[in-house]
């Protein structure tokens, strides 16, 4: 591991003072944002990331909370550990995001890890985590060595690995935004949680949107009128281990009938991946399992598999389908 200096900021406000004063000196040029640190210590331990200033971010008691909002809007600070929120009653009216969390399957990671620094992990793609740069070649390594877990869709470009985050399809299918503050002092955003993801185009660019300077502070969760919601991950087992394709499904259903669908996949590209098209099947329908089969065909139309990975197009095709099914409170057919 590299030497690095280390703050523990006590607000929103000093940690952009930490961040801003990093950058403006000579000597401490990189700096990585600490929350749990189950990714990030992992990548500071093999040298992927090697800053010169690391922030920790847990003791920023703003960060922390769980509220609901005057409006009916859930507020979820950065550094709310994953199992908090499984446990918290505000979230029950939202499935989608307990069912990922779930999914984690590790006692010891959902109360280490954040939600921030959940949506936030770097790419688990092994040439990456194997020091070879998150493009690894400009793609060259993905594209023609072993990438029976990369992506599926989105990877026309030097990006091959997957988005990593299980809750992250479940936000954005919620339609739920983010608050960003930074780099100056009176900066704040609001920004929808798709927004937080791109997929970089050179190796200068992180699988993230945020700037040097920014601050991920909050998730905010629209009411949950009349959405039903559900995540569905086709995985090896049930140990913790990350799925090989996933979709969370939000649903919005009057008379038995879809009024609007948001369907989001985790797992198939380098940022969670939003299918109009399995929307579009499904809005002015009644489902069933032919309608979900239907959307989860839609949802792969467009699949362009690399060399060993074609198995996951009939994976994701599934978990569309079984997401949609369990949003709707019908059978899924699998565990
Ligand atoms: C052994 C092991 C097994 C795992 N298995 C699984 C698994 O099966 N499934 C799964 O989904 N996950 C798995 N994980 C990942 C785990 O869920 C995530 O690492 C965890 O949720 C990240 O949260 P954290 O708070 O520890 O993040 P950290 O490691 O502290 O941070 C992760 C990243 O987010 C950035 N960050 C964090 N918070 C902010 C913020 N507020 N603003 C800006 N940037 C921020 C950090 O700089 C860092 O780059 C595993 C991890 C380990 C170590």
């Amino acid at each position: 591991m590299k030497n690095f200096s280390y703050a523990s900021p006590r607000s929103e406000a000093e940690v952009l003072s930490v961040l801003a004063a990093a950058r403006a000196s000579s000597n401490q040029r990189e700096t990585e944002l600490l929350a749990g640190g189950t990714d990030l210590v992992h990548l500071l331990h093999h040298m992927v990331v090697t800053p010169d200033l690391v922030v920790n971010l847990l003791d920023v008691p703003s960060l922390k909370d769980v509220e609901l909002l005057d409006d009916g809007v859930v507020s979820i600070g950065a550094t709310v550990t994953l199992d908090v929120l499984l446990a918290h009653p505000y979230l029950n009216p939202y499935p989608a995001i307990g069912q990922a969390i779930e999914g984690i399957a590790s006692m010891q990671l959902q109360c280490q890890g954040t939600i921030g620094g959940e949506i936030l992990q770097r790419p688990q793609c092994w040439f990456f985590r194997d020091g070879r740069g998150l493009l690894a070649a400009g793609g060259k390594l993905a594209a023609e060595g072993d990438n029976r877990y990369h992506a599926i869709l989105g990877n026309q470009g030097p990006a091959k690995f997957v988005s990593a985050s299980r809750i992250a399809p479940a936000l954005i299918a919620l339609n739920a935004t983010a608050r960003v503050i930074g780099p100056a002092d009176d900066e704040e955003a609001y920004i929808p949680v798709a927004d937080l993801f791109r997929t970089p185009r050179h190796e200068g660019e992180r699988e993230n949107s945020l700037r040097p300077g920014q601050l991920l502070t909050h998730f905010l969760l629209p009411p949950a009128d009349g959405v039903a919601s559900a995540t569905y991950e086709v995985r090896h087992g049930a140990g913790p281990d990350y799925p090989l394709a996933a979709a969370a499904a939000a649903l919005w259903i009057s008379g038995g009938v879809v009024q609007e669908a948001n369907i989001v996949m985790g797992h198939v590209a380098p940022v969670p991946w939003r299918s109009h098209e399995a929307a579009d099947v499904l809005r002015g329908r009644v489902i069933d399992e032919q309608i979900a089969d239907a959307a989860g065909a839609a949802a792969v139309a467009g699949a362009t598999p690399l060399s060993n990975n074609d198995y996951k197009v009939q994976l994701a095709k599934t978990a569309v389908k079984r997401a949609i099914l369990r949003a709707a409170g019908l059978p899924t057919g699998g565990l």
